[in-house]
């Protein structure tokens, strides 16, 4: 995706994120007393915030069909009977207004929400990530240092999936699905323990967490300096798997699948 095409998708909406179930992230935004959501995986925490702020629900997205991102939307809806539900094919709710697939533009808010669907398959077939505004809404796709497993993908997947992430302009907030950066970091320093960001940016994860807050967003900038899902053509990384394997790697697909087995080894 050219930048031009970027540039012309931004808005003004920011997107937080809002825990649900034990480490899961829906995502939120608002203009005006409108509501948008992504991935409402447990509907309590989302009524809660709508309530607080007073504010209608008018749209739901959804990245994937996994129970955790979308059990919250039955009780959203019945609550928002009008609410439009815009979601991948693979997930079959009966609650969904609109299917989109890859390369699909997505207008809310009268035009002041503008996204585009990208493709990020690997967790699942048919997993979307949203891009709008200088942000990317990234499901269970790509995670703070990490990335989803492969549930339904092999490694050519997961390597069109990093691809897409690695193309975007680096100052695009990654908003993820799930709080497991701590996790996701410790496998990292094994991966590159000589990465230097990667050791600073562990220190200010756990202090984020010490106190309770998220560590999402980040950004794709920092993520291209210590996601090794992201870095897999860095000559340590490289190095790391082919030692783990206990063979020579040299295909992409082959290095980031390599990752993935390592990381579901541990
Ligand atoms: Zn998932
Ligand atoms: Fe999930």
């Amino acid at each position: 995706m050219t930048k031009d095409i970027i540039a012309a998708l931004a808005t003004d909406s920011t997107w937080l994120p809002l825990g649900c179930l034990q480490d899961n992230y829906a995502w939120r935004t608002a203009i005006d007393s409108r509501a948008y959501l992504v991935d409402p995986g447990e509907a309590r925490p989302c009524l809660d915030w709508l309530q607080n702020e007073q504010l209608q629900l008018d749209a739901l997205l959804v990245t994937h069909r996994h129970a955790d991102h979308v059990d919250g939307i039955g009780e959203l809806i019945a609550k928002w009977p009008d609410a439009q539900v815009i979601a991948p094919a693979e997930y079959s709710g009966r609650e969904v207004t609109r299917t989109v697939a890859a390369g699909d533009n997505i207008e809310l808010a009268d035009g002041a929400i503008k996204m585009t669907a990208l493709a990020t398959p690997g967790h699942t077939r048919g997993h979307l990530s949203y891009l709008g505004a200088g942000f990317v809404l990234a499901g269970d796709a790509l995670f703070v240092a990490g990335c989803g497993r492969l549930f339904e993908g092999d490694g050519n997947d997961l390597l069109a999936s990093m691809e897409v992430f690695r193309a975007l302009p680096e100052d695009t907030q990654l908003c993820c699905g799930h709080e497991y950066t701590l996790g996701n970091l410790a496998f990292a320093r094994l991966v590159e323990p000589d990465n230097q960001l990667l050791q600073e940016f562990c220190q200010r994860a756990e202090k984020l967490r010490a106190e309770k807050l998220p560590t999402v967003p980040t950004t794709i900038g920092q993520e291209l300096a210590i996601n090794p899902f992201l870095r897999y053509d860095q000559q340590a990384v490289i190095a790391s798997v082919c030692h783990q394997a206990g063979r020579q790697l040299s295909e992409p697909a082959d290095i980031v699948l390599g990752l993935r087995r390592w990381k579901d080894s541990l």
